[in-house]
């Protein structure tokens, strides 16, 4: 074993292999691998493997695809053949229409990303697997590409390009510590001696936080057992002419695919079990969980009333292992938080279909520092103080029990919950508010017309629509409040705060006191990275002077990480987290001064205090930092409130509304609004793979400036012109919106995506964003948006069409 290398990968399952493979291939070929055992001797080996391209999203669609086109070239190595059944094609199944609606938003999407998702009814689906029976059946989503592979040749054969490519693959190594020096690298210390690197990748499986404990990490990472059976060889099998389809049934909990002349079943059984919560005995290494096939009897019933075959057959062997899960079941595939030259590959629980991916996309973050695709979905950095195991177990039960039911727009699941709450969180309850959660903070979503009332969830518009369409009103015509809880605060104080900020962000930063400007940060491919509120706070006998930087509530690990991993030496800034100190109570509305000026002294009229300032009060007797900025795009106040005294702020701002009619609003009338007026969220609108003139932020970029991160490629993307550009739909339905990764097309043809949609209540139109084309990126210009399987009529219209002129917000 060398004693040196550029990177270590520790885990030799698909996780570990498939990332040092995917580095040699972005061209780093001093890497190294170390396993404890043999190859696949975690969860890898025993995995059904079954390898489907359906995801909810692009990046897991891209990147699935990714796995699926090298599976596929791998397959076809005359060297060295895997075993890959690619194309048994698959069915995800359904029993009520807002499932199919769901599939058919989900094949719109991938439709986006090059991939034909079909959806199909309840004959088509017993006609394409003729072993089911179609009683409670609606229909289901077809995946032409759906199949298995073997994982242990697939992991044998990445590691054996990569050993070509240069790689060093260590075997019966376990690591037993890692130590980093105080110029970020490493020292992986192992049974069989030390390694020297620059950068450590977590690829432990199921063990990952004993590797995590090495560096002082905790993540959110938690097993569950999952078991499958194979059964005997079923004669209807051999006599339908063809390999049966894989079925995912989210009506019963199990998935099936052929195994030889039989079938393997894989159940999600509601009596679940966690695994290795106190530890992980050393010696399990290849090795099984003791089956429990008692656990699985309520879902078995399901999978036989679809399969009546399978009454007849006998099992042929069991198969019960550990697999992991995060907080939200996405994986966690990048940085690891609040370290440096530390990255993971972990919580994959589909490790095989989507593995080939999540290796390439690590491998393009490691190298490059960013990846094809925006990966927030799967960075470690979206959870953040919150995400420890024991929240994560509970939320893997949840997920287990419900593994192929999506999540419906607007649905918040119950466990883990109330993780983060504010002093207001059980008013905010007791006045009838319907709580959704965002990083795990609770925040009003809706107030509810009664404390029964409840939403019928679907990809349709719903009841709570004209709720929330009551609520946008009061913000129009008089006032109305909500809580921003969790939103992202630091403090930046120094000498040199302005010009760091001046060197991050590539526009105009305010520097004088009392102001407040919006700010975007790009990375070194010229892409945007993060989005800033920066406020400009006065001494007081609070401090001396301040600057706050303000983004959206997940993004704290991930803008700390990335301002203080910019931070020079001898530069004089110090970054605190005031996010989890203070919470925002948002007034908004023609009313809102009025409210302000009676619930806190001073002078707040438009000359005194005009939008775009800051100032510290009082509200009531609570001390505050108020800032005027709106997202609403009504005349609007955040109040940032210490959350001591947040309940006795909340107290004076009802009292003083009450005269004005002050409504309670929740976030879903924020998010209309906003979207009438053209501002972006971060995550949503605000992508990695877009430069700020894509995403229409030309306003916020000073090109002239003598130096920002991200400049120079900038200049060469201004050169190459954009690929895409994002514009303002507004589409010709009341039926339902348009969700997030929706296609656009022009004469059929694919020409663009949704990025977020919803209805806008002032100005009566379904609205949408979406980047498309750049020539058909034009006011005026129709296109047609899929809509639950519908290709409804959508304009491009200007950007922000309520109230273009910012008066009510400069009122
Ligand atoms: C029953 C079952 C069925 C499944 N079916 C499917 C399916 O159909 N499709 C699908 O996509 N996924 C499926 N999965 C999930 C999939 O198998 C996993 O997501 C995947 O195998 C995880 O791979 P990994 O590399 O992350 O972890 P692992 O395979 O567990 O690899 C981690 C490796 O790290 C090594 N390691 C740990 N600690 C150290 C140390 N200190 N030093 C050195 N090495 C160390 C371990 O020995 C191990 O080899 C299934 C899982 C189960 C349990």
């Amino acid at each position: 074993m060398r004693d040196q290398a550029r990177v270590v990968v520790i885990g030799g399952g698909i996780a570990g292999c498939s990332a040092l493979y995917h580095l040699t291939r972005e061209g780093w070929s001093d890497v190294m691998l170390i396993e404890r055992d043999e190859l696949t001797s975690g969860t890898t080996w025993h995995s059904a493997a079954q390898v489907t391209n359906f995801g909810m999203n692009q990046t897991m669609i891209g990147l699935k695809s990714h796995s699926i086109r090298l599976y596929q070239e791998l397959r076809d190595d005359p060297d060295y053949p895997v075993g890959y059944n690619y194309g048994d094609g698959g069915i995800r199944l359904a029993n009520t229409q807002a499932q199919m609606d769901g599939y058919r938003h989900f094949a719109s999407v991938a439709a986006g990303m090059g991939v034909d998702l079909e959806v199909i009814d309840a004959d088509e689906c017993a006609r394409r697997h003729p072993l089911i029976s179609t009683d409670n059946l609606l229909g289901g989503l077809w995946d032409p590409t759906d199949g298995h592979i073997d994982p242990a040749q697939l992991c044998q054969a990445l590691a054996r390009r990569a050993r070509l490519a240069g790689a060093e693959v260590n075997r019966h190594t376990p690591v037993t510590g890692l130590t980093q020096h105080a110029d970020n690298t490493w020292t992986v210390h192992t049974e069989k001696g030390d390694v020297r690197c620059e950068i450590v990748v977590n690829a432990g499986g199921y063990r990952c936080n004993e590797i995590g404990a090495m560096m002082g990490v905790s993540h959110p990472v938690a097993s569950m057992e999952h078991q499958y059976f194979l059964t005997e060889d079923i004669p209807a099998i051999a006599e339908v002419g063809h390999r049966i389809p894989l079925l995912r049934c989210p009506i019963s909990d199990y998935y099936s695919r052929q195994e030889k002349g039989g079938l393997l079943l894989g159940f999600y059984e509601q009596d679940c079990r966690p695994w290795g919560m106190d530890g992980i005995d050393p010696k399990f290494s290849n090795d099984l969980c003791p089956d429990d096939l008692d656990r699985i009897t309520d879902v078995l019933e399901g999978a036989f009333a679809r399969m009546p075959a399978l009454m007849e057959t006998g099992i042929r062997s069991v198969v019960n292992g550990p697999i992991t899960y995060t907080i939200d079941g996405a994986p966690l595939v990048g940085p690891v938080p609040g370290k440096r030259n530390a990255f993971c590959i972990i919580g994959l629980r589909a490790g095989l279909g989507e593995g080939g991916g999540h290796g390439w996309l690590l491998a393009q973050q490691i190298v490059h520092g960013e990846a094809q695709y925006d990966t927030w979905v799967i960075d470690p950095r979206r959870f953040t103080g919150h995400a420890s195991v024991e929240l994560t177990s509970l939320k893997a039960i949840e997920d287990y029990r419900n593994e192929f039911r999506f999540h419906f727009p607007h649905e918040h699941r119950p466990a883990g919950r109330p993780m983060k709450t504010t002093p207001l969180t059980p008013v905010l309850v007791g006045e009838g508010a319907h709580m959704g959660t965002v990083n795990g903070w609770e925040r009003i979503d809706y107030i509810k017309p009664s404390q029964e009332f409840e939403e019928t969830l679907g990809f349709r518009f719903s009841e709570v629509d004209a709720i929330v369409g009551e609520e946008v009103n009061a913000v129009a015509t008089a006032v109305g409040l909500t809580e921003v809880s969790g939103f992202n605060r630091f403090e930046l104080t120094g000498m040199d705060v302005h010009n760091f900020l001046d060197r991050m962000i590539c526009g105009t930063v305010t520097k004088r006191p009392g102001r407040v400007g919006l700010g975007y940060l790009l990375n070194r491919h010229g892409m945007l990275k993060a989005e800033a509120t920066i406020a400009n706070i006065p001494a007081s006998d609070r401090g001396g002077d301040r600057v706050w930087y303000g983004s959206a509530a997940a993004s704290e690990f991930h803008d700390m990480d990335w301002l203080r991993s910019h931070l020079g030496e001898d530069e004089d800034v110090s970054i605190r987290s005031l996010t989890n100190a203070q919470t925002i109570l948002v007034l908004a509305g023609p009313k809102a001064r009025e409210v302000l000026s009676q619930a806190a002294r001073g002078d707040w009229s438009r000359e005194a205090f005009p939008w775009l300032s800051v100032r510290e009060a009082h509200i009531g007797i609570a001390p505050a930092t108020v800032l005027s900025v709106s997202f609403s795009g009504e005349l609007a106040y955040e109040i940032h409130v210490p959350n001591e005294g947040l309940y006795a702020a909340y107290l004076a701002l009802r009292r003083a509304g009450e005269p004005h009619g002050l409504k309670l609003i929740g976030s879903r009338a924020v998010e209309s609004m906003r979207l009438e007026k053209g501002y972006l969220h971060w995550k949503a609108d605000i992508l990695t793979e877009f430069d700020p003139f894509e995403t229409g932020l030309d306003r916020f970029v000073k090109i002239n400036k003598a130096t920002f991160v991200g400049k120079d490629a900038l200049l060469q993307r201004m050169e190459a012109g954009p690929t895409r550009r994002l514009v303002t739909l507004a589409i010709n339905s009341d039926d339902a919106p348009a969700l997030g990764g929706a296609s656009v097309r022009v004469d059929g043809r694919i020409i663009g995506t949704v990025t977020s949609g919803g209805w806008g209540y002032r100005t009566n139109l379904n609205l949408a964003y979406a980047f498309l084309e750049p020539d058909f990126a034009v006011p005026g210009r129709e296109t047609t948006v899929d809509i639950i399987g519908e290709r409804v009529s959508a304009r491009v219209i200007e950007s922000g069409p309520y109230d273009p002129d910012l008066a009510r917000v400069r009122a």
